[in-house]
Parts: structure tokens; C-alpha cells; sequence
């Protein structure tokens, strides 16, 4: 766990990501409406979560199942995502613990995210994950493999594909990511074109605290940000 943050010292933070939101979406001629603040809360403890949540963030996301199931029941509603990667068989263990799951990152995992939740009688809302950066270390879909992955994914009954998410290569400087965003966009543009039935794409998550004001202005309408609000981790 990272040391237990100040309430004045979250202030501060939650200030700083604000003033840097509002001015990034004004550039682009948005609104708090339009664009999505989620806090990625991996390490920060419950108590520092619900401070946040009281004082306004209304999306949270985790991203390690065994962290999210510890901290679920403690964490006051607000929407719940996972933002991690997913391995098969931790499926069935967050399908009724959050709304929507942004890394879902091949066919195989759609198609057990589907089957768990139609034992839930539900219908997963998920966003499909581009490994935009073409890294070995990345999971995800590409750009050339992503539509025939949709059309294999929007065929299963209960699994709903919102959007798409992507997580930029490291790098110093965050503008060298403003490629990667706007090839996102594209992509997102484009899959909307396809007209594919359930596929929805609403959703576009991209930009973190060092970087969420460049997605904005790329087209990003729901940013995750955690450093920047909760400071640093010791551990990822
Ligand atoms: C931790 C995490 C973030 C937030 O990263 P920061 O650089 O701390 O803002 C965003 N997305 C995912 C998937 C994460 O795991």
C-alpha cells in the first residue's frame, strides 16, 4: 500500500487534475458532461477512496481482481470499472462487481466475460483493448486485427462493446503520445462507420495523469488518471 494520503494533500491533487480538465476540455470545446474523470485507485486504501468519492469522483477503477474484491464492499456506490488486465478465470469473480470492463483484450476472454454473465442474467458492457503501441508486452487487439475481433465479438449475446481502450507505450514526453490518440481516434471513427450490429462505440478511454489533457484534446472521453490524484506508488 502507498503511505496514506493527507486530506489536504488529495485537495490539492484533485485542484490540479480539475484545473488541467476543465482547461483541456474547454480547448476543445466540451464540458464535464462530455468527458469521464475515472480515478485508477490500485493501492490507495478505502478510506482515501471515499474521501475522494465525497468529494466528487463518481467513477472509480481497479485494476488487479483479488485488490478490487477486497476493496468492493467498503468503496461507497459509485461506478465501479476494471481497468486491468483479466485472465479467464477471474472472470466469474468480478462479472457482478462492476459495470463496465475496459481491457478485454481478446476473443477468448469476450467469450467467457459472456458466459459468465448470462449466468448472471446480464449483459457486460465491455470496451476492447488496442495494443496501440504494437509491444510484446502488451496484451490487446491491433488496428488490423480489431474489426474481424468485433465482428466475433458482437455476435456473442451477452457481452455489450462500448468502445475502446488503449494504453500508450511509455515514454518521457507525454506529447509523443498524441500519435497514439489520434490513430485511436481514427480507429474509433472508423469502427463506428462499420455500422456492426452490438457494437457501440461510445466510449473511448485513453489518458493518464501525465497525458489525460493530450487525449482530450485527441478525443478521448473518459480519462484515467491515478498519480496525479492519489500521488506516487511503490508498486504497480
Ligand atoms: C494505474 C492505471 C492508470 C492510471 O495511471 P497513472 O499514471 O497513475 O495516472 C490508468 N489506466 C490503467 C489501466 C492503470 O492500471
Amino acid at each position: 500500500m502507498m503511505e496514506k494520503l493527507s486530506a489536504e494533500e488529495f485537495d490539492l491533487n484533485f485542484k490540479a487534475v480539475n484545473d488541467k480538465f476543465t482547461a483541456a476540455l474547454s480547448r476543445v470545446g466540451k464540458t464535464k458532461k462530455d468527458v469521464i474523470l475515472l480515478a485508477a485507485t490500485k493501492t490507495v486504501d478505502i478510506d482515501t477512496i471515499n474521501y475522494a468519492i465525497n468529494k466528487g469522483i463518481n467513477y472509480i477503477g481497479e485494476n488487479k481482481v483479488q485488490e478490487l474484491l477486497s476493496k468492493r464492499d467498503g468503496i461507497i456506490d459509485v461506478h465501479h470499472h476494471f481497468i486491468g488486465h483479466l485472465q479467464t478465470n477471474k472472470v466469474k469473480d468480478i462479472i457482478d462487481k462492476v459495470e463496465l470492463i475496459h481491457s478485454v483484450d481478446s476473443l477468448k476472454l469476450a467469450k467467457e466475460i459472456s458466459k459468465q454473465a448470462a449466468k448472471k442474467n446480464k449483459v457486460m458492457d465491455i470496451l476492447l483493448e488496442i495494443n496501440i503501441g504494437d509491444e510484446a508486452s502488451k496484451w490487446g487487439f491491433t488496428p488490423e486485427n480489431l474489426l474481424d475481433g468485433i465482428k466475433e465479438i458482437s455476435t456473442l449475446e451477452n457481452v455489450r462493446i462500448c468502445g475502446l481502450m488503449a494504453i500508450p507505450p511509455m515514454c518521457e514526453n507525454p506529447e509523443n503520445n498524441r500519435k497514439y490518440f489520434k490513430i485511436m481516434y481514427q480507429l474509433f471513427t472508423d469502427i463506428k462507420t462499420e455500422n456492426v450490429d452490438n457494437c457501440f462505440m461510445n466510449i473511448l478511454s485513453m489518458g493518464m495523469s501525465d497525458d489525460f489533457d493530450i487525449a482530450i484534446e485527441e478525443g478521448a472521453n473518459l480519462v484515467r488518471v491515478g498519480t496525479a490524484l492519489f500521488g506516487k506508488r511503490y508498486y504497480i
